[in-house]
């Protein structure tokens, strides 16, 4: 792709005048050396054009390779296999909208980015065998496995706590998938994260080229800024209008679909304000309403939208970097309990007949306390949808007081054979597995 001499990627901690790296090296590095996140150094603007993209795809063809550094048409093939989905803006009301970001294979937008990067390691890895090694608690792990599964020259390493995910994520862990390897190791999540880091960090370890494919990897980071901007497309075209004032509600954990927007906010989406719409780990929403320092992180709490559950965010340090003192102008946010999340499920189906999960359902929240904090009831609000209710079959039962509703590829996933092996947690255990795998 781009040459290496192109260094249009610098780390969040960098130094002013740092070299910075190419795409394909921040790509395959996931964190940078300095224990920084990737940012472009600079943004590019929105090429002209890219309002008549027909779909995705088309508008991912005119506005990625820009933000990569790749040529033009370069990135085709990729965008054709990994965008091979819907994105749908379905309308509410006359100021409110919802962007289906769940017609993927694992039914939640983590596919989005994921499938996009894996098709660009496999592209950036040359001749080399690739080896994604990736420590996961659930949704995460599923679809980085689906995405990159099947991909020549790529093989994926699952690691993930024995007994701590809920029973459908270990399903859709541990479904056989073609170059996917999953183990259930025996300790928590933070020693699955520890094994990876330690077998990172171990030459022993490394005799293919090895990277992980976590969220703040810039090739899952870039490709969501394309359907903010899709989505908003959309919303202007239903309206009959060309831009104009918008409100963008994310459903948020670690902030990557909220840094990506930003992103495309730089690069010169019209956006009133993002709402940073989150479940009981507040850290970002108090951080915003002045309560917080950007260093008083705190410890996860368990809530019923568990993707979101997040006490230290990464992208937090993007966003820092890409806003700065423009944050709290740029970006609103609240914090949604379980029992608002929960009240919020059930008022979307009785008002306006529309199914959410529970991550989508703290956003809808998110909208109605904007418009009542600010009195603004015009401005059309776009609120992402992140997973697809049927994931979440218990909490949206319980939400509506109905049977929860069925997704034939969820149900086609609990019949597929599955493979596991168990893995004792140490670097010793794990590089004897990774040397048997070669
Ligand atoms: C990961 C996830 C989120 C949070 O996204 P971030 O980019 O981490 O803020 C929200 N909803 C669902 C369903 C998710 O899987």
């Amino acid at each position: 792709m781009s040459s290496p001499e192109e260094a249009r990627f610098v780390s969040t901690r960098a130094a002013d005048g740092d070299p910075g790296v190419s795409f394909e090296r921040a790509l395959l590095r996931g964190l940078a050396p300095d224990g920084g996140l990737y940012v472009p150094r600079t943004v590019p603007t929105l090429p002209s054009g890219w309002r008549d993209s027909d779909d995705l795809k088309g508008l991912a063809r005119r506005v990625l390779p820009a933000l990569v550094g790749a040529d033009e048409g370069e990135l085709d093939g990729v965008l054709e296999d990994a965008l091979d989905f819907p994105v749908p803006l379905v309308q509410l009301t006359r100021e409110r909208y919802v962007l289906e970001l769940f017609h993927g294979p694992t039914r939640a937008f983590k596919d989005i980015g994921a499938r996009v990067m894996a098709r660009l390691m496999a592209k950036a890895r040359d001749d080399h065998e690739l080896t994604v090694l990736v420590a996961t608690s659930g949704d995460t792990g599923s679809a980085v496995a689906d995405a990159f599964a099947g991909l020549e020259g790529v093989r994926v390493v699952l690691l993930f706590p024995k007994g701590r995910v809920s029973a459908m994520q270990e399903r859709q862990l541990t479904a056989r998938r073609p170059g996917v390897t999953a183990f259930a190791v025996d300790g928590d999540f933070d020693d699955c994260q520890r094994l990876a880091k330690e077998a990172f960090a171990d030459p022993g370890t490394a005799a293919s080229q090895m990277t992980s494919a976590n969220s703040i990897n810039v090739g899952r980071l870039l490709p969501q800024v394309l359907y903010h901007l899709w989505g908003a497309l959309q919303l202007d075209r239903a309206s009959r209008r060309e831009g104009g004032p918008l409100l963008v509600a994310v459903p948020s954990g670690n902030l990557g679909n909220l840094t990506a927007g930003v992103l495309a906010a730089c690069m010169g989406l019209e956006v009133t304000r993002f709402l940073a719409a989150h479940n009981a780990n507040d850290f970002f929403p108090r951080f915003l309403a002045g309560e917080r320092s950007a260093y008083a992180f705190e410890p996860t709490r368990a809530t019923l939208s568990n993707a979101m559950d997040v006490g230290a965010p990464s992208n937090f340090e993007r966003l820092h970097v890409l806003l700065g003192g423009r944050l709290a102008q740029r970006v609103w946010g609240t914090s949604v309990d379980d029992a608002y999340t929960l009240e919020r499920i059930r008022l979307c189906l009785d008002e306006d007949g529309y199914l959410a999960c529970p991550h989508t359902a703290v956003g809808f929240e998110a909208v109605e306390r904007y418009r009542a904090q600010t009195g603004d009831h015009e401005t059309p609000a776009m609120v992402l949808a992140t997973a697809h209710p049927a994931k979440f079959p218990d909490t949206v039962a319980r939400a509506t007081g109905k049977a929860s509703p069925r997704d034939p590829v969820l149900d086609a996933l609990a019949g597929r054979p599955t493979r596991v092996f168990e893995l004792a947690p140490t670097l010793t255990a794990l590089r004897s597995v990774l040397i048997a795998l070669e």
